[in-house]
């Protein structure tokens, strides 16, 4: 047992590891490799128990976590659509908003600095009408609802906005690298009328504050999970290549680099759970999803590394998964607050405590 895990926690995780196990593995191929993410592939995991309202809403967030890592050592594609929808479902307040929600944050001149967005709603008799055009939305083909910031008197707000609202339109798809099953649109909202219910919040400090550290644990335990993923892949290479007429696992260098695979994966795991504790409990997380999101990505992009190493050339070759690791774990630097937003997160917090 992991000292993280209670026993459990430890039997939750059994569960969920079996379900990758069986279920994803077979997809993979389709959902990673051909980026062909289907609606079934929700259904069977809110099915599951691990997607939709009761998973949103009745679990913590070791549970939260522990899901996302297991899933993600087998799909991470599908893990990625999953830290979007449990960020954005926590910004809703109605059942529309349970399900197959993504954020529709950032806009083509407002990236990290989101604030300075563009889109803006205005009160009507009814409700609100909002216009403006929004980038990286995730697989906004198969959701269900947005979550959209806009301004109100120069404010960031939020929206919950179903996709079928007339108004709303997907114009294109933005061709990327890695996570092949996460596919990303420019979406356009002009003069989309939504009833006052779906007014979630102006946005305060709290409010994004909550956003962030949970998008911020979702990518750690996204980052975790592809780490992990690359790290028996590359085990069970070291242990059946042989060169100079014996596994390359014999030769020191090689064995360093497992060791250091192993440290930094065990180090990122424990600031995870470090932070998903104080949430769980309910204590302020300060900087804590921050700095856990900050250790695990760059972790996972050094494990990687090493992993694909291991592999040699063949690792490049898309015949290997490692390949497909080694572009899905660049997203994890970006998404959720880049490494740079997040060291000022982290800065900034800590100087405020040592000067208050
Ligand atoms: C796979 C993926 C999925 C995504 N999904 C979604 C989604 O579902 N919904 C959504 O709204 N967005 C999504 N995004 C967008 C993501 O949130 C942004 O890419 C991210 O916030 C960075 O914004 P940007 O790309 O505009 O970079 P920029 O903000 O232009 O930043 C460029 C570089 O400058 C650095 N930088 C910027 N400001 C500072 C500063 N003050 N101090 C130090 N360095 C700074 C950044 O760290 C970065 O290295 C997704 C992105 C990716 C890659």
């Amino acid at each position: 047992m992991d000292f993280y895990l209670n026993n459990q926690e430890t039997e939750y995780r059994t569960m969920v590891t079996n379900y990758a196990r069986e279920v994803l593995s077979v997809e993979r191929d389709r959902i990673d490799g051909q980026g062909e993410l289907q609606e079934g592939d929700i259904s069977n995991l809110v099915t599951a128990g691990l997607w939709g309202e009761h998973f949103f809403t009745n679990t913590n967030w070791t549970t939260k976590v522990t899901t996302l890592i297991e899933l993600a050592k087998e799909s991470p594609s599908l893990a990625g659509f999953l830290v979007d929808s449990l960020a954005a479902a926590s910004l809703c307040s109605n059942e529309s908003g349970q399900d197959r929600t993504v954020l529709a944050l950032v806009e083509e001149q407002a990236g990290s600095d989101f604030q300075s967005m563009s889109t803006v709603a205005s009160r009507t008799s009814d409700g609100w009408v909002i216009n403006g055009d929004k980038c990286f939305v995730t697989n906004a083909s198969i959701t269900s609802a947005f979550v959209v910031f806009a301004k109100v008197d120069n404010k960031p707000a939020v929206f919950v906005v179903e996709s079928r609202t007339p108004g709303v339109a997907i114009q294109s798809e933005q061709s990327k690298m890695g996570l092949n099953g996460l596919r990303f649109f420019n979406v356009s909202f002009q003069n989309v009328a939504v009833p006052e219910t779906a007014y979630v919040a102006v946005e305060s400090e709290e409010v994004m504050q909550k956003v962030f550290s949970y998008l911020a644990l979702g990518m750690g335990a996204l980052s975790i999970g592809i780490a992990e993923a690359a790290f028996n892949l590359a085990l069970d290479r070291a242990r059946a290549r042989q060169q100079f007429g014996k596994p390359i696992g014999d030769n020191q260098a090689v064995q360093f680099m497992v060791a250091k695979m192993v440290v930094k994966i065990n180090a990122a795991k424990s600031m995870l759970y470090r932070a998903t504790q104080r949430l769980d409990v309910g204590e302020a997380p300060g900087a804590s999803a921050n700095a856990a999101k900050l250790m695990a990505s760059e972790a996972c992009r050094d494990v990687v590394h090493h992993a694909l190493q291991i592999y040699g050339g063949h690792g490049l070759l898309s015949e290997h998964r490692i390949s497909q690791l080694y572009q899905d774990q660049r997203i994890t630097e970006l998404f959720g607050g880049t490494s740079e937003t997040q060291r000022n997160a982290i800065s900034k917090y800590v100087i405020e405590e040592l000067y208050a």
